[in-house]
């Protein structure tokens, strides 16, 4: 073990890391690892090769089971690895996602979805970004500190969790409430699964999410007769549209830390209604996606949809159910002078050379799990924004960028 650790050394071994990395790509990318819900059989079999590399650079490696038994092995893997560090009592944790979404239009891609294709700088395939970025970084981290015998200040955790794109129920949110002292407000957590081109974006905010489900019922006729129905299409067309103006009119305000800067409503599916075209349609479902700004509560947007729609129909004599699909209450943002926050920052300025930009996005990750319980998280990594597309891609120079700059947040105070 050294005792005197120069980060320029340590830096110029991870150069140092790409044929590894393309290795790990390698094994992994090739195993799909599929949500019940994208029709797969879940993360196990990925677990289990990254679970054999974890092992070979981390001091303790185990995996906590989320029972599920819609998969054949009856449970979702949660991967934790550990390094120690000089202070045993808290942890620099890197959680990453084993889950993908499936590869979709197989034609739309230029190479095989499943292989880790090296072209020059650039690797493709399903998952190499989201979150395959995050577990080569994760892992190529520890095999850094292991192969230079370099003991942290703090330990090194990793999380290669399960079920994040469908939700994270058997992922970060099984792992967090089943053992609630895993990771403290004392642990500096990164959680690489968003990020700009440059890698000098940190993710400290999420905007809340609501979904909701607006069904209109008027009476269904003959097109030809139309005095005897009553056009649920049309009417819950400009509903749509009369919901739409209220609530930008009402949650107006703009917060410049956020992309875009203020709420988001966005009509988006419409379910099917008739079979044919002469009959005049007696019920009409759309849905809603509202992106809330922090500043708002979800049940106040809620308030706003509720109360036009109801106005509207009293108006037209038609029925209306409001139903709310999915909801994810706004959280508290990481504050900008969280120690992870300068480390990170610190770290993008050495590696990068580049000055960090803190941020709030509209999207949603697992941090807002975590920060929900008052634990600080920076969302971070380097990111060309290609996930869930076809030809997803990454740079490899991006990812030995991104495992320098978690190595020198780790290993440099703030
Ligand atoms: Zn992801």
């Amino acid at each position: 073990m050294r005792s005197k650790i120069d980060l320029g050394d340590v830096l110029k071994y991870v150069d140092g890391q790409r044929d590894f990395a393309i290795e790990l790509y390698r094994g992994f990318i090739p195993i799909k690892a599929l949500a019940p819900e994208n029709g797969g059989d879940g993360e196990w079999d990925r677990a289990n090769y990254l679970l054999g590399v974890a092992k070979r650079y981390f001091d303790e490696v185990r995996v906590m089971e989320a029972p599920d038994n819609r998969v054949s092995r009856g449970s979702r893997p949660n991967v934790i690895a550990l390094i120690k560090g000089l202070d045993a009592s808290r942890t620099y944790w890197v959680i990453a996602h084993m889950d993908t979404v499936p590869e979709g239009d197989r034609s739309l891609w230029s190479y095989d979805p499943f292989k880790a294709t090296v072209v020059g700088d650039t690797i493709y395939g399903r998952g190499v970004e989201d979150d395959g970025q995050g577990i080569v970084m994760g892992i190529t981290v520890g095999k850094v500190l292991r192969e230079l015998g370099i003991r942290p200040p703090i330990n090194y955790g990793l999380i290669l969790a399960s079920d994040e794109e469908v939700g994270s129920k058997h992922g970060i949110q099984y792992i967090i409430n089943r053992e609630p002292n895993l990771i403290t407000g004392r642990d500096l957590v990164v959680v690489p699964d968003a990020g700009n081109a440059d890698g000098t974006m940190i993710e400290i905010a999420e905007k809340g999410i609501l979904w909701v489900r607006i069904t209109v019922y008027g009476k269904q006729a003959h097109a030809s007769l139309p005095e005897l129905g009553l056009n649920a299409y049309r009417l819950g067309s400009e509903l749509t549209l009369e919901i739409d103006r209220k609530l930008h009119e009402v949650f107006n305000y703009e917060d410049p830390l956020f992309i875009p800067p203020r709420s988001t409503f966005e009509p988006t599916k419409v379910e099917p209604n008739v079979g044919n075209v002469n009959t005049i349609p007696g019920r009409h479902v759309f849905y809603i996606d509202c992106r809330i700004l922090p500043k708002y509560g979800i049940d106040e947007v809620l308030k706003v949809i509720r109360d036009t729609a109801n106005n509207y129909c009293d108006k037209h004599g038609c029925k209306v159910d409001v139903e709310v699909v999915s909801r994810e209450d706004p959280v508290q943002p990481t504050s900008a002078d969280s120690e992870i926050i300068k480390r990170l920052s610190k770290a993008i300025r050495i590696v990068r050379g580049l000055e960090p930009k803190l941020l709030g996005i509209g999207g949603g990750t697992y941090a807002r799990y975590l920060r929900a319980r008052g634990i600080p998280v920076a969302v971070w990594m380097t990111s060309k924004e290609t996930a869930h597309a076809p030809d997803e891609h990454v740079f490899l120079s991006d990812v030995i960028n991104d495992i320098k700059t978690v190595v020198a947040s780790l290993l440099t105070e703030p």
